[in-house]
């Protein structure tokens, strides 16, 4: 018992060795990625249901010559431990402007909107109204197709601050989407409070609507509070035609997913509608 006991330590005590040298060596990994300009966008299309292109979210990529592909889920946590959020959220914001500006000049595409993904980090450095007003200026996006997303967990610290902020953004035309929406921490009474565009439906509920009656009970109740506060609802993670016509009949507009779309870059979106009839 004495041994094994000794050789369970080692093992632990190696896989905790492991562990770091590998957080070690993606956080050496992100920091050369942002000066060699390793990171790409991905864009996932967002369509009515009318078949209309309403725009896309931005998603980030990073390939690092030695790890491979690594996802958004495994790096931007650890990029907003060390700091290193803020100026890749920077850049995700420049790109996603530039973009913007040059589809302004294209009728098919001039109404798109981008949706950029914001860390907690970002929302609470005092620069980031600055950063945004400044990039949207020196890009000539126009602020009316740039919404940001954000999650309910970013909404519980400072909420006076935050909803400071947003206001100021939305002074200029920028928009909010609430993201993972049913999955945080849900304070509906800030809700009326936040200047909110939309609510976007955790992919987590769409996955079960089919099977679990208490997802669609979630969903039927996100639609409706949705429409009495006057916000847009958009369905994310739709994979399946029948998950679509489910939402389509329980009164969602808005929809996001492998089905119609998955994320692309940008030379290989496509305008034409993908929605089933
Ligand atoms: P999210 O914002 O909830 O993004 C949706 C995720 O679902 C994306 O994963 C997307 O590729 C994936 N997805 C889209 N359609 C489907 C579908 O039909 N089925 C399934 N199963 N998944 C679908 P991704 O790209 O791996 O991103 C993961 C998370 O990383 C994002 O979750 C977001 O929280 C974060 N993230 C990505 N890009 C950025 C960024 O630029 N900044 C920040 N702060 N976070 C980002
Ligand atoms: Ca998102
Ligand atoms: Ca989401
Ligand atoms: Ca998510």
């Amino acid at each position: 018992a004495k041994n094994r006991g000794r050789n369970q330590y080692c093992f632990y005590d190696s896989t905790l060795q492991a562990k770091v040298l590998a957080r070690a060596s993606m956080l050496e990994g992100l920091r050369l990625a942002l000066s060699e300009q390793r990171f790409c966008l991905h864009y996932q299309m967002q369509y009515h249901s009318n078949g209309q292109v309403l725009g896309a979210e931005v998603l980030l990529r990073w390939t690092d010559p030695e790890l491979g592909a690594v996802s958004p889920e495994d790096f931007i946590p650890l990029a907003e431990e060390c700091g290193l959020i803020l100026p890749i959220g920077a850049w995700v914001l420049q790109q996603s402007c530039q973009q913007l500006a040059s589809w302004q000049t294209d009728p098919l595409k001039a109404s798109w909107h981008l949706a950029v993904n914001l860390s907690v980090r970002q929302l609470h450095d005092p620069s980031f109204v600055a950063l945004v007003t400044d990039t949207l200026q020196q890009t000539g996006a126009n602020p009316a197709n740039l919404v940001l997303e954000l999650t309910e967990t970013q909404l519980l610290q400072d909420i006076e601050a935050v909803i400071g902020k947003m206001q100021q953004l939305r002074a200029l035309g920028v928009r909010f989407s609430l993201d993972d929406f049913g999955t945080g921490y849900s304070s509906l009474s800030y809700l009326k409070r936040l200047p909110l565009h939309q609510l976007k439906i955790d992919g987590s509920f769409v996955r079960d609507l089919l099977d679990d009656p208490s997802d669609e009970a979630i969903i039927r109740t996100i639609l409706a509070l949705g429409s009495s506060l006057e916000l847009h609802v958009i369905a994310e993670g739709v994979e399946t035609t029948a998950q679509y016509l489910a939402l389509k009949q329980l009164g969602c507009q808005q929809f996001q997913g492998y089905l119609l779309g998955r994320p692309v870059p940008v030379a290989a979106l496509s305008s034409a509608p993908q929605i089933p009839a």
